[in-house]
């Protein structure tokens, strides 16, 4: 193909599904960033992959045709129709696109909608269906992904992050576009080879075994041969019987290869997915955050996980609020209740005044009860962001915010439901957190990229909240079982699903 027919279609949808979550979705929950045409990647927005992937291209002088970029928040499923008017918006970018030689999607992979489990194997069928077989297509998912055989079957590529947090999206995006211009330049011939594991749940790759799991899935993707690999640890909250880890290498043309890797990397993922310990109760958590606090000299981070609005979480419960007020101690901040009214009344206050407000606990039973206090408005924003996993410039919008004074409690509330991932939610409201003993997040991994190098200690809290790995609480109906480590004792042996080449 002559040079100026080199041209990719890019395009993402992330939305990670929750079932359990009381957080209803519908088309205007996703921020959409609509291209005007060819030109340049948006730099107000955190594109993650999608930007990435873009700017090199526009480096390498390939042409893009841009599709939407859609984030959500993850919550509940969306309706069948919602879901409809996303894939066909899609597809109409595509078919604007015109002629292209390749394509690069940057999904979830643990997508629902209200009748449809498996929305990325929906969505990579329609697309391989418009772009035909010849046409390489790379996939990049979360790690959180539940990988599926259609999703398999009609991409080329599938990769995933390595690493919760999820700090590398942008090294994999260049690695998946070095594969797509191999591919096109040179013939590769992927051979893709999965294999599922009976295990899902939060493993960060912050921490040991997982950490050298990563390492050495680093050291097989450099050996002569292969491609790329991946181990999507699924998501526990996606109550669907793809659900669970699936491990996948992709080798040039040698499916044996392919076969024995995707084996050796699941029997080592299956060593590696070692449960974290249950987390402490919200008054010990307190407790504990204050003594390691007086040791250390540096702030204890308690994450708030089993209410982390990055998970499908409502992110206004009042568990850890409700300890930290009682410990009347000074010092002490959490970020961020999801609570536009208290925000909106806060604004209206302005700073500088008290008022009295029924704050959080407002979404279901799991956020726990609403509290009743009296707050000083200390500064309030409509200007305020973060960065995804702390990296680069904030550019997360955190909605309307206002720092509230309770006693020796700072508490940032805000409008636009988020975890938190980056220290400067504290800093753009006038909190060191660095210089407080006790600082909470809503975040269950991926706010230990920002916070790991200020704390003293990191302590996990376990409440009632949706994101809670405690399977008791979770009425689960579709999941595989057993499944490790919901059912204790899961043999966690691994099985193929398959090897999947569009080469003939
Ligand atoms: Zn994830």
């Amino acid at each position: 193909m002559s040079p100026r027919h080199r041209k990719a279609f890019i395009a993402a949808l992330m939305h990670e599904t929750n079932q359990f979550s009381p957080v209803p979705t519908n088309l205007s929950s996703f921020g959409i960033w609509r291209p005007a045409g060819a030109g340049e990647p948006p730099c107000a927005l955190d594109t993650l992959a999608y930007g990435t992937y873009w700017r090199r291209a526009l480096d390498e002088g390939l042409a893009v045709a841009p599709g939407y970029f859609a984030t959500c928040q993850p919550s509940a499923p969306v309706s069948a129709a919602d879901w409809a008017a996303l894939r066909d918006e899609m597809l109409a970018d595509l078919a604007r696109a015109g002629s292209v030689d390749r394509v690069f999607l940057f999904l979830h992979g643990a997508q629902c909608a209200q009748g449809t489990d498996d929305v990325e194997g929906e969505l990579l069928a329609a697309v391989r269906a418009h772009v035909g077989p010849q046409v390489p297509i790379a996939v990049l998912l979360d790690l959180h992904a539940n990988v599926t055989r259609r999703m398999l079957e009609q991409a080329d590529y599938l990769l995933a992050c390595l690493e919760y947090p999820h700090t590398d999206y942008a090294a994999r995006a260049l690695e998946a576009y070095d594969l797509l211009d191999r591919h096109v330049r040179s013939g590769l011939r992927p051979v893709t080879a999965a294999v599922r594991l009976p295990i899902v749940g939060a493993y960060p790759t912050t921490l040991e075994p997982m950490r050298s799991f990563v390492e050495h899935e680093r050291e097989v993707q450099r050996q002569a041969g292969v491609l790329s690999v991946s181990a999507c640890h699924g998501f526990w909250l996606s109550d669907v019987p793809d659900a669970g880890a699936t491990v996948i290498a992709i080798t040039d043309g040698d499916p044996v290869r392919a076969e024995s890797l995707a084996m050796e990397l699941a029997a080592r993922f299956a060593r590696a997915a070692v449960p974290a310990g249950e987390g402490l109760a919200a008054p010990e958590a307190v407790k504990t955050a204050l003594q390691f606090a007086a040791a250390t000299g540096k702030p204890s981070v308690i994450a708030d996980r089993c209410d982390n609005p990055g998970g499908g979480a409502a992110g206004d419960s009042t568990f850890l609020l409700r300890e930290l007020i009682a410990s009347g101690a000074a010092g002490l901040t959490l970020a961020m209740i999801w609570d536009p009214m208290a925000v909106d009344f806060a604004h209206r206050a302005g700073a500088g005044a008290r008022l009295a407000l029924r704050l959080g606990g407002k979404v279901g039973p799991r956020s726990g009860d609403p509290l009743d206090v009296v707050a000083e408005v200390v500064v309030v924003r409509d200007d305020a962001r973060q960065a995804a996993f702390a990296q680069g410039e904030p550019r997360l919008d955190l909605g309307r915010t206002a720092r509230l004074r309770i006693g020796g409690v700072d508490v940032i509330v805000n409008s636009e439901r988020q975890q938190v991932f980056d220290p400067r939610v504290f800093t753009a409201h006038g909190i060191d957190p660095a210089s407080c003993r006790v600082v909470v997040v809503k975040s269950t991994t991926h706010f230990r990229n920002g916070f790991a190098p200020l704390a003293g200690a990191i302590i996990d809290c376990e409440t009632p909240g949706s994101v809670t790995t405690d399977p008791t609480l979770l009425d689960y109906r579709r999941l595989p079982r057993p499944m490790s480590p919901i059912d204790p004792g899961t043999p966690r042996t691994p099985t193929p699903l398959g090897v999947f080449s569009r080469v003939s």
